[in-house]
């Protein structure tokens, strides 16, 4: 738990969030300001900065992309497909610091991304 982060408070709801998946490590939610129709943000109920955070040996980025691909089958994008993206410092665009996969879909994705 990081004090001032604004998904450690997702996870202990103090900020409300649309939760579409939880269970021992991971919390998943909607994205507050969705960039395409489905836009999922899977997050690891530790706190970690980044993805460069991360201890070589921790398992929770596989268990991250584990649960995004079993949320997508859900929501029923496993055929059409979809995104997952990891962003990190100001180049990636991250605007938060505590590690999250966002999961996109419901839309063709672009490519090279902007
Ligand atoms: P980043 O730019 O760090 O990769 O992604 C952060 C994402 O978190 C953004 O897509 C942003 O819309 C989302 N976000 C920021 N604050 C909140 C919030 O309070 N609730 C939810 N549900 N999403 C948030
Ligand atoms: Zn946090």
């Amino acid at each position: 738990m990081a004090q001032h982060c604004t998904f450690c408070k997702i996870i202990n709801k103090e900020i409300p969030a649309t939760v579409v998946y939880e269970d021992d490590l991971v919390l998943a939610f909607n994205d507050i300001k969705p960039a395409a129709p489905f836009h999922v943000l899977v997050i690891p109920k530790v706190h970690h900065d980044s993805i460069a955070d991360v201890p070589a040996d921790d398992s929770i980025v596989s268990v991250l992309t584990n649960r995004a691909s079993h949320i997508a089958g859900q929501l029923g994008l496993a055929n059409d497909g979809y995104r997952l993206v990891v962003n990190h410092g100001d180049n990636g665009g991250q605007t938060v610091y505590h590690l999250h996969l966002h999961l996109l879909g419901g839309r063709f994705m672009t490519w090279p991304p902007g």
